[in-house]
């Protein structure tokens, strides 16, 4: 006769181990994903099926049988739905799926593992299990009752479900994710096909084939799940980086979708908690800042597969967290398995904070002047350098007016030094909002200001000149004693229309048309103060 049952015995019994070992090794590769965790207990839950189903076939008597279905039943029942969940973590869908939706899948295996352990008081599992007779094995006899049938639809149910969902992602599944897929799909319905082929009988001496089967489709599982970064990813990242860092790691999956992340991550994004594992990052990403997600803007270099890792991206951004700003320089590369193979993506998180704030320091020091916030005059140089070039190349005028407040001395000598500090602010505020935007404004020294004025010829540049004067002399400052009237002199000098050959070229006129300026500055204040003028030579129309 056919297979001899120790064989078959043997079979079971291995799948059995199988199944126990893959579940154990899931438990200790410690990743973090929740489908790991589903993973062990399918295993785990898939085990006690097939040693119950290998006890029940080595028992001696009906009522060891019955035990032993019992046993079965432990796992078995809930064998459906954990498989639909492990397609949707699979397919990436499960963060979409409501917790309690997830719970509802297990009260039908729940009531109908009631219903076994309880069956001989109702048969509304089953009618009778009876022995067959006159086979030289031990086997039973099930008459179905009504909740097997119940029992049965929402396990097919399940399995066509999970079909379903992987046909339906099947055109727009990545083509690297077609084997896996192919895997999962295998995996789901070699159990579906042992079953139709035990109902009509095709099986070796009728034997059920599926405690065997489901440890096919655990292994076939494991490896289509280890693809989606079940087992590969975190440890990588953990063994080489996690240990060490005081920068913030987080692991993403080859979509994208967090997988792992160290505590440091966790005090840059403080929304990081095993709940968003497999969900997408861009989301969380931009509640902390405006800039895109590094992810999503890929470089990616192809250096064939000696590489385990490379970069795709590297940049500084503003970064918010709990009201405060921080900067992060955020480096994110490829982790590839050894073979090349893209396994995920790593993005460390590096505070920069204090040296960007010392950076904008120096600048705004380099920069501007420390009292009045505006340029200070090594800048305005090098701006008006690169103006004036500009400029003449397009074949426009630029101008520039340098100003003096007259008799400063007397509101430093009458009022202190700190109101004369004040009258100097309040006579940049004037001019300020006097001038245009494309205008160049600067502390030239002491209480002594300089405007270059692109595309203004000396007439434009002088009714600019004298709307800033009567702005000035129009809005005294305000003091605790009396307002106090302020009033500046000018003077104003264009630039000739001949392009500078060089950079000497253009420094050496800048040069001359500062002190032209300046030398019309001091004409203004010989004849009175308060007054517009221009420099030698260059009376406007
Ligand atoms: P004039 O009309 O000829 O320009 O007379 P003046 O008194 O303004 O003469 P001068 O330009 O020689 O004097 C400028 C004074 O401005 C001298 C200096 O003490 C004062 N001063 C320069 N920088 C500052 C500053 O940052 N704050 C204050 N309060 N005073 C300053
Ligand atoms: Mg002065
Ligand atoms: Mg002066």
């Amino acid at each position: 006769m056919g297979t001899p049952y120790s064989a078959i015995l043997t079979l079971i019994v291995t799948a059995g181990v199988i199944n126990v070992i893959m579940g154990i090794y899931t438990i200790t590769a410690r990743s973090k994903q929740p489908m790991a965790k589903l993973f062990a207990v399918f295993c785990l839950l898939a085990s006690v099926y097939t040693f119950g189903s290998a006890l029940e076939l080595s028992s001696g008597s009906l009522a060891e049988i019955k035990l032993w279905i019992k046993v079965q039943y432990l796992g078995m029942p809930f064998l459906p739905p954990l498989n639909l969940l492990l397609i949707l973590y699979f397919l990436g869908m499960a963060p979409y799926v409501k917790r309690y939706l997830r719970w509802i899948l297990f009260i039908m295996p729940t009531i109908t593992v009631a219903l076994v352990m309880t069956n001989d008081l109702h048969h509304f599992y089953y009618r009778a299990i009876e022995l067959r007779p006159g086979i030289d094995m031990l086997k039973v006899d099930l008459n179905v009752g009504p909740w097997y049938i119940i029992q049965g639809a929402f396990t097919f149910g399940c399995m066509v479900g999970g079909a379903f969902l992987l046909l339906l992602r099947w055109n727009s599944m990545k083509s690297s994710y077609r084997l896996p897929f192919f895997t999962m799909l295998t995996g789901l319905l070699l159990p579906i096909a042992g079953d139709f082929a035990y109902l009509s009988n095709k099986t070796p001496d009728g034997m059920d084939p599926i405690p065997v089967l489901m440890a096919v489709t655990s292994g076939l599982y494991m490896w289509a799940l280890g693809s989606k970064g079940l087992f590969n990813v975190a440890p990588i990242a953990r063994e080489i980086l996690f240990e060490s860092m005081g920068d913030g790691v987080i692991v993403l999956d080859v979509e994208d979708r967090l997988v792992d992340y160290n505590p440091a991550a966790a005090a840059v994004l403080p929304e990081l908690s095993s709940a968003v594992i497999g969900r997408r990052l861009e989301r969380l990403w931009s509640l902390h800042t405006d800039e895109p997600f590094i992810g999503a803007e890929e470089k990616r270099s192809e250096h064939g597969t000696s590489e385990t890792s490379d970069l795709v991206g590297s940049q500084e951004l503003l970064w918010r967290v709990r009201g405060q700003a921080y900067y992060y320089h955020i480096r994110s590369s490829i982790v590839r398995k050894k073979n090349g193979q893209r396994s995920g993506k790593l993005i460390v998180m590096i505070d920069v904070t204090q040296r960007v704030r010392l950076q904008q320091q120096l600048k705004e020091l380099a920069y501007h002047d420390g009292l009045t916030g505006i340029y200070n005059r090594v800048h305005f140089l090098h701006l008006s350098e690169a103006l004036l070039v500009d400029s003449l190349t397009e074949g426009k005028p630029i101008s520039f007016v340098l100003f003096d407040i007259d008799h400063f001395k007397r509101v430093n000598d009458s009022f202190g030094h700190d109101v004369g500090d004040q009258a100097l602010l309040h006579v940049v505020e004037i001019c300020r909002e006097e001038l245009r935007s494309e205008d160049v404004f600067a502390r030239y020294g002491g209480e002594e200001f300089v405007v270059a004025m692109p595309g203004l010829d000396l007439a434009e540049a002088t009714a600019a000149a004298h709307r800033l004067r009567s702005a000035i002399a129009a809005n005294p400052m305000s003091s605790p004693q009396q307002p106090l009237a302020i009033t500046a002199s000018f003077g104003v000098a264009v630039s000739g229309a001949k392009p500078p050959g060089s950079t000497e070229a253009a420094t050496g006129e800048l040069q001359r048309l500062l002190k032209a300026a300046d030398g019309a500055l001091y004409a203004a204040k010989h004849e009175g103060r308060d007054a517009v003028r221009v420099a030698e030579g260059e009376e406007p129309a």
